[in-house]
């Protein structure tokens, strides 16, 4: 039975930009190393969940675990949750009600749900879901070979704790998410904002950054592999922070990208999230400054509403948030690539304030953005405070014509790529034909040209001559 890809979002891209970063379902690949036991993992939410079954396939692996992409052939199946929204819980409940027809032919399989839900709900889940043997939170990977024990001895395994310094920083990921070209590593995880509609501070905990040194070792067995961009991932990349024990070495976000940069002119770095309170004049510079970071940054704006931020608890207001978009036309030019959050509907928006939302996003003129509306979750500030008191059918007209204006933001932003060569890294075949080729330019928009003699991994100059809302189109140029 084929996953379900049930989203919670309207999205405007091509399914090619959507699986590079929003809400999205991935499925473990084949390892197939002659391992005793199988392990088969679906992966909701986003990059960082995709990141985080890297490290689970790794710690399992160690424990005599295969990894497959056929359910059917599976000994334990995990589904790595998200929480973001209520209706990405309800997509893993409803998934969890398929699963139960593969473990009523092989009343064996082990069923553990990780991640994010596994977090909010804790105990519960066991209780709600039958089929359920295992509850891991995302700090508690490291003890899934003792969990996994305990349920072959017959018992049903829970490890909820969150930890102020795991980052797993030792554990050589397994890439599964990979093209082989492109890889996420993970410099950070939890988040302290408390952004009051938000429940990753709760499910992920507390914002804690990755050894640098660890950082730049993974990336060098990357690009000794023949990979050719990385991603850095985390909730809030520009509070990266880590010092040595003895405080003598100290790195910030800005240092850490050159750190990486430098490792080679070949290898493309990106980053996301960028928290427009944190993002800085030097993280600026440093992108300015080399030319294998790409020029393209993930700025969720949330509202362009002030009254609106401050209920979000977002800490910056909409003069700030231009401020911070104007330093990057300043300081990186009109090319640089910039990419939204946005929610409709908050808790008491008027139709100015979401008409703020509106101007703001012609002001801006974003590549792209993840647009969603305000869905309540339990336990956040927004819950405990606030009244959900815009109805339904408002908030998905606000998030249609916010839909709209991001539709018109980015064919005005494609339409300037035309006529222009463009340095792009082939990723794959163009999902309509093998005769063409796709990757991503430096802004990090889709382009699809003829083949040629070009394969997956090359950097190709390629005139872009056509667009559409969410593609480039071009010709290969020598
Ligand atoms: N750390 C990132 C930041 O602050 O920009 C965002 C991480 S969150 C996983 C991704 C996006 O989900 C948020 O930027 C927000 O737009 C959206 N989101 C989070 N909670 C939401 C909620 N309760 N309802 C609707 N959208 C939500
Ligand atoms: Fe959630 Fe805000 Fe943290 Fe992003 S910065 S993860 S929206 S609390």
């Amino acid at each position: 039975m084929e996953p379900i890809v049930d989203l919670d979002f309207i999205d405007n891209r091509t399914p090619e930009q959507a699986a590079a970063a929003a809400c999205d379902t991935h499925v473990t690949k084949e390892t197939n190393t002659g391992k005793s036991r199988k392990l088969y993992i679906e992966s909701y939410g986003c990059a960082m969940n995709f990141s985080d079954s890297e490290i689970v396939s790794s710690i399992m692996f160690e424990q005599g675990f295969d990894t497959t992409s056929d359910i059917a052939d599976a000994d334990v199946v995990f589904l790595n949750t998200c929480s973001i929204r209520e209706k990405a819980e309800q997509t893993v409940r409803n998934r969890l009600g398929q699963i139960n027809y593969h473990k009523k032919k092989n009343p064996g399989m082990v069923v553990g749900v990780l991640g994010c839900m596994a977090e909010r709900l804790k105990k519960t889940l066991l209780d709600e879901e039958k089929i359920v043997d295992l509850v891991v939170g995302p700090d508690a990977y490291r003890d899934l070979p003792n969990l996994i024990n305990e349920v072959d001895g017959g018992q049903k395994a829970v490890n909820v704790l969150l930890s102020r310094e795991e980052t797993y920083a030792d554990i050589n990921p397994i890439r599964l998410n990979s093209n082989g070209v492109s890889a996420f590593i993970s410099i950070m995880r939890g988040c302290d904002n408390m952004c009051s509609f938000c429940v990753v501070p709760f499910t992920r905990g507390r914002e804690r950054s990755r050894d640098a040194h660890s950082i730049v070792r993974e990336a060098e067995a990357l690009v000794a592999q023949g990979y050719k961009e990385v991603t850095l991932l985390g909730q809030n990349v520009d509070s990266y922070k880590w010092a040595s024990e003895d405080g003598t070495d100290k790195v910030n976000f800005a240092q850490l990208l050159e750190m990486v940069a430098l490792l080679s002119t070949d290898l493309r770095v990106r980053f996301s999230t960028s928290h427009p309170k944190d993002i800085t004049d030097e993280v600026l510079y440093t992108m300015k400054k080399y030319d294998n970071i790409c020029k393209y940054i993930h700025l969720p704006a949330q509202s362009g509403n002030s009254r609106v931020l401050e209920l979000m608890n977002r800490t910056y207001d909409r003069e700030w948030y231009i401020n911070r978009v104007d330093a990057i036309r300043n300081i990186l030019g009109e090319d640089c690539g910039i990419s939204s959050d946005m929610i409709a509907g908050f808790c008491t928006e008027t139709e100015e304030e979401h008409q703020d939302t509106l101007s703001l996003m012609d002001y801006v003129q974003y590549d792209y953005s993840y647009m969603f509306f305000y869905s309540e979750r339990p336990g956040t500030l927004a819950a405990r405070k606030l009244e959900d008191d815009i109805p339904l059918e408002v908030k998905k007209r606000r998030l249609d014509e916010i839909i709209q204006k991001q539709r018109e933001t980015s064919l005005n932003r494609n339409k300037r790529d035309i006529g222009k060569v463009h340095r792009v890294l082939v990723e794959n075949f163009s999902k309509k034909s093998d005769e063409q080729l796709s990757g991503r330019n430096d802004q990090n928009k889709v382009v699809i040209f003829d083949k040629k003699h070009y394969k997956k991994g090359d950097y190709v100059n390629v005139f872009v001559h056509d667009c559409s809302v969410g593609t480039l189109f071009g010709e290969a140029v020598d």
